[in-house]
């Protein structure tokens, strides 16, 4: 393998001796060449741009302009002394200012002549000034190239020992006059060439040190590419050698499956159903073990989905077991799926963590005699106690509730080989992202709402609108529709939190005194809880007030008002779960967004966007803007995102060519055998980064 220059330790650069060295070790962790040349500049400033004096506001942090000098004054004493110069373009006059080096400045700044000049402007009363600006006259010979200057983060203790952005940028400088044409290309040649990149040395030259905005962009595209490339060249090989490691039982026979087609299908499946049934049922029959991440929005029936995919398990002679992240919801998973089970003879149970002691024994033997089919319940399911006959299928619902390691725990459970895992969510994420997030899993997407149903009406309502809003809920009532409001709960605010609810309750009784009214929250014990939960699905009681508890998965078609108290206070992901709610059935749904009038922009931007869309995906793709990935579920938990550079919400388009481009090659050559692709595997002999995470999950 060639030498890598980039290896050399910082100190053997010229100019940094061993102290200097220590400090950019300790304070941001520059040890090699490498180092330094990836501490990449957080900003450039623009030298190739003038500003027109006029234009300036507040918002410009460093600007650079042209114009005369038309005044100079001196005025103070001794320490008090300063200069103020005026310098004029034909848009505007602005005022320069020194407080330091005042004779040697008034001596030199010619008045009547053309300059350009450069700083940060500060606004003082009504007026902008620019405190000591960098100056020079104006050379209409001079070149002004390499007009776009880097700065660098740097510390507090750096600036004391002036280690300071032109510190590092000087020494970059340095770096690439001596070993520029030593720096090694990373990318096969033809990747190189399919993207008509730049060469690395040049990328890594340019993001430092462009020429033109056009050649920074260039430098930026390729250097990410690169981190998405390898990211994407690693979880592809990862997912390989697991489909290699791991078999599980071939499921091929259909004659549940065709029974309950034939006989028992209660509606037309939708074409996006279909379609990822027809994906499931290609994986757990290739004698690969599945890993499926099943998407779809809420209300897009994911269940039935799931429950095609158990009768394959079963028509296999295995079993299958849901688990869902509360009792709330298992409960219902349990009842949805034993009117299915009932159809066909199939044997179901639940297991929760309030199953009697009893009730457990009978489940457990039972599930080792491999008489029960389908057990549903919550993480009661991975006590070591609970084991199977034998194991073809474990379905998770609502994934981000359950870590990475609980779902291999899951895994472990079958004498018979490794269960097929269908992960399902109704948090949808960009496709793309779901790759890198979930790099392991497949992605099928229910991209398709069933027939029929009447998209809900979201409208934003400001508080001082209640009663308003209170004459439509009793509207719906007096129609035998159900109704949610719903309160904000957090921990930092919790006990106000609490009395709001408290107080919501109480004006909802005073307003609805013949309607009864349930409440639901996290203070209650599980027990009286599931009592008012159940009260409210039978249409005991016609509303129900509750914290964000009832967010995931709960299912009353006949509630169609769902009235969300504060919801500036709610994230978009949870407002659009909350207002999956309603529309479960045929009558049109309403979702109501109450808040003050006082709202922050992003806080509008959310209800704004609700107020457009129902489309999960795109309200998916408002919230990643808002709050970048790095809030995305999993993205903590998988420790995989540590890029440099790439941001995989903001560059989807380079993330999308880095993993066709890492698949393709890997579908080609899958060993990496080829000499062009030498330079992949010395790359990764460097620099692979992910396995040990995976090993541990695996
Ligand atoms: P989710 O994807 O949110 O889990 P569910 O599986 O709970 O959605 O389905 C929501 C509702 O839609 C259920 O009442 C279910 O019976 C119904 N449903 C599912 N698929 C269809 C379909 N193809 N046509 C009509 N109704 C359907
Ligand atoms: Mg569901």
């Amino acid at each position: 393998m060639a030498q890598d220059i980039l290896d050399t330790k910082i100190e053997f650069l010229k100019g940094i001796g061993p102290r200097k060295a220590e400090l950019l070790n300790n304070e941001l962790t520059i040890h090699t060449f490498r180092d330094l040349v990836q501490h990449y500049p957080f900003r450039h400033e623009d030298r190739s741009q003038f500003y027109d004096i006029g234009e300036i506001t507040e918002d410009y942090p460093y600007v650079q302009l042209k114009g005369y000098i038309t005044q100079v004054q001196v005025s103070g004493k001794k320490h008090k002394k300063r200069l103020t110069a005026l310098l004029r373009d034909s848009s505007g006059m602005v005022e320069l200012i020194w407080f330091r080096s005042v004779d040697w400045i008034q001596k030199n700044l010619q008045k009547g002549r053309m300059y350009i000049v450069y700083g940060k402007p500060n606004m003082y009363g009504k007026r902008f000034s620019i405190p000591h600006p960098e100056y020079e006259l104006f050379d209409p010979q001079k070149q002004r190239e390499g007009t776009l200057y880097p700065v660098y983060h740097s510390t507090e203790k750096l600036r004391k020992f002036s280690l300071e952005s032109k510190f590092i940028s000087k020494h970059l400088q340095k770096l690439f006059e001596l070993y520029f044409h030593k720096i090694n290309e990373t990318l096969p040649q033809e990747v190189v060439q399919k993207y008509r990149f730049i060469s690395r040395r040049e990328a890594l030259k340019n993001i430092h040190f462009p020429t033109s905005i056009q050649a920074l962009q260039k430098a930026k595209t390729r250097l990410k590419f690169e981190e998405l490339f390898y990211l994407q060249i690693q979880l592809l090989q990862i997912r390989t050698d697991r489909k290699e490691k791991f078999k599980a039982q071939q499921l091929r026979k259909t004659t549940l499956l065709t029974e309950f087609y034939k006989n028992h299908l209660p509606f037309d499946l939708t074409n996006a159903q279909k379609r990822v049934i027809r994906e499931i049922y290609q994986d757990v029959g290739s004698g690969d073990q599945m890993n499926r991440l099943l998407q779809g929005d809420v209300g897009s029936g994911k269940t039935i989905v799931a429950f095609i995919a158990m009768l394959m398990a079963i028509d296999g002679n295995s079993q299958a077991c849901m688990m869902a992240p509360t009792e709330i919801l298992a409960d219902q998973h349990f009842t949805g799926l034993k009117e299915f089970a009932d159809l066909l003879g199939l044997k179901i149970a639940k297991l929760t963590g309030s199953s009697k002691t009893s009730e457990r024994r009978i489940i457990h033997e039972q599930l080792l005699s491999g008489e029960l089919n389908i057990i549903v319940g919550t993480h009661a399911l991975i006590e070591d106690t609970v084991d199977f006959q034998n194991l073809g299928l474990c379905v998770i619902d609502e994934q981000h509730r359950f870590g990475v390691a609980q779902r291999a725990k899951l895994w472990a459970k079958s004498s018979k080989g490794h269960p097929h895992m269908l992960v399902m969510t109704a948090t949808p994420i960009p496709r793309t992202l779901a790759m890198t997030l979930y790099g392991d899993l497949d992605v099928s997407i229910i991209d398709e709402l069933p027939a029929g149903r009447k998209p809900i009406k979201t409208i934003h309502k400001y508080d001082s609108s209640r009663l308003a809003v209170f004459g439509s809920m009793k509207k719906q009532i007096e129609e035998g529709r159900q109704v949610y409001v719903v309160y904000p709960l957090i921990e930092e605010s919790e006990t106000l939190d609490y009395k709001n609810l408290q107080d919501g309750y109480e004006s909802i009784c005073r307003a609805f005194p013949n309607v009864p009214i349930s409440i639901v929250h996290g203070k209650m014990k599980p027990k009286d809880k599931d009592y008012e939960m159940q009260r409210f699905v039978r249409n005991k009681t016609k509303i129900m007030v509750a914290t964000t508890v009832i967010e995931v998965g709960v299912n009353v078609p006949n509630a169609t008002v769902m009235v969300i108290e504060n919801s500036e206070r709610f994230g978009l992901a949870q407002l659009h779960q909350l207002r999956g709610r309603v529309g479960r059935g045929a009558d049109q749904s309403f979702c109501i967004l109450m808040s003050s009038y006082k709202l922050s922009k992003e806080a509008r931007f959310r209800i704004e966007t609700m107020v457009r869309t129902n489309n999960g995906f795109e309200i998916a793709d408002a919230d990643l803007k808002l709050r970048g990935p790095g809030d995305l579920h999993g993205t903590q938990q998988s420790g995989i995102v540590n890029l440099k550079l790439a941001d995989i919400a903001k560059d989807q388009l380079i993330l999308r060519q880095a993993r066709e481009t890492a698949s393709a090659i890997l579908e080609k050559d899958s060993k990496l055998q080829s000499p062009d692709y030498q330079i992949i595997i010395e790359y990764l002999k460097k620099f692979r980064n992910l396995e040990a995470e995976w090993e541990r999950i695996s």
